[in-house]
């Protein structure tokens, strides 16, 4: 195979897998409950969700929920509306770290945020080794290097593989500042065509905002939500299961 074609599907593979965990897994299910996790592949998200995006289930469920109830306020997590777009960047890392701490020693401004989740904080974040993930990827991409002369296609790998805090920025930033509104929502959240397509439907914040339990995030006939045709695959696989929100005891205005 053409080595540059390589080093492209080594990009969007791990890019997609990234966005997969995070978007389908930690998002759409864990968060909103649009969709259940079948219960032994829930195991393998639970166990290999942090190895994989660097990030912690229940940590990054619980900032998100917060970022639902005070969208755009001065509580909310991350919002443009009060620090601008560039400070959404260390805006998000410093409210998901609170979050972690939070959960970790039992603050209720967090604990209320996920009663349903009945896992903990992985491990590597309550033993405060939270950067093993990273060095295993970066061990993994100079190993790529190193045995294979294949530095592009590292890079590619890595690249794919850390992309998930700029895959935040452009939904947490841009979407709640440039884009159209199909609803009047409380917030400023905004569907941007560019972000949705980059992160799978993600872009689409305003239809997101408006009916958060919806497993489609696209709304329009000419709207596509990638994330979505994922999560439908999954379901067609029998991996995921469409969820019946009437089921759930409303716990918080993310449903
Ligand atoms: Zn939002
Ligand atoms: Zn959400």
């Amino acid at each position: 195979m053409d080595y540059l074609l390589l080093c492209v599907l080594g990009l969007l593979g791990s890019y997609g897998l990234n966005i997969l965990y995070v978007s389908v897994f930690y998002h759409r299910a864990l968060t909103h409950r649009a969709v259940t996790i079948q219960p032994w592949l829930r195991k393998i998200v639970l166990e290999t969700g942090n190895w994989v995006t660097g990030i912690d289930p229940k940590g990054w469920v619980c900032m998100h929920r917060l970022h639902h109830k005070y969208s755009d306020t001065n509580r909310d997590p991350h919002s443009p509306l009060t620090s601008g777009i560039w400070r959404v960047l260390p805006m998000q890392l410093h409210s998901y770290k609170r979050a972690l701490r939070g959960l970790v020693v039992g603050d209720r401004k967090y604990t209320s945020m996920v009663p349903d989740l009945d896992f903990p904080v992985s491990w590597l974040n309550r033993r405060k080794v939270w950067y093993l993930p990273y060095v295993l990827h970066a061990f993994l991409a100079i190993c790529v290097g190193v045995f294979f002369q294949a530095w592009l296609l590292a890079a590619c790998y890595w690249l794919g593989m850390m992309s998930h805090p700029v895959q935040g920025w452009m939904v947490n930033a841009l979407s709640h500042r440039y884009g159209y509104r199909n609803f009047a929502t409380d917030d400023h959240s905004k569907n941007n065509l560019m972000v949705a397509w980059l992160v799978f439907g993600e872009g689409f914040q305003n239809n997101h905002h408006h009916n958060p339990t919806a497993a489609n995030f696209a709304v329009k006939w000419w709207e596509i939500d990638l994330g979505y045709a994922l999560t439908w695959t999954l379901i067609r696989l029998g991996l995921l299961q469409r969820a019946s929100v009437a089921g759930f005891p409303k716990i918080g205005s993310w449903q």
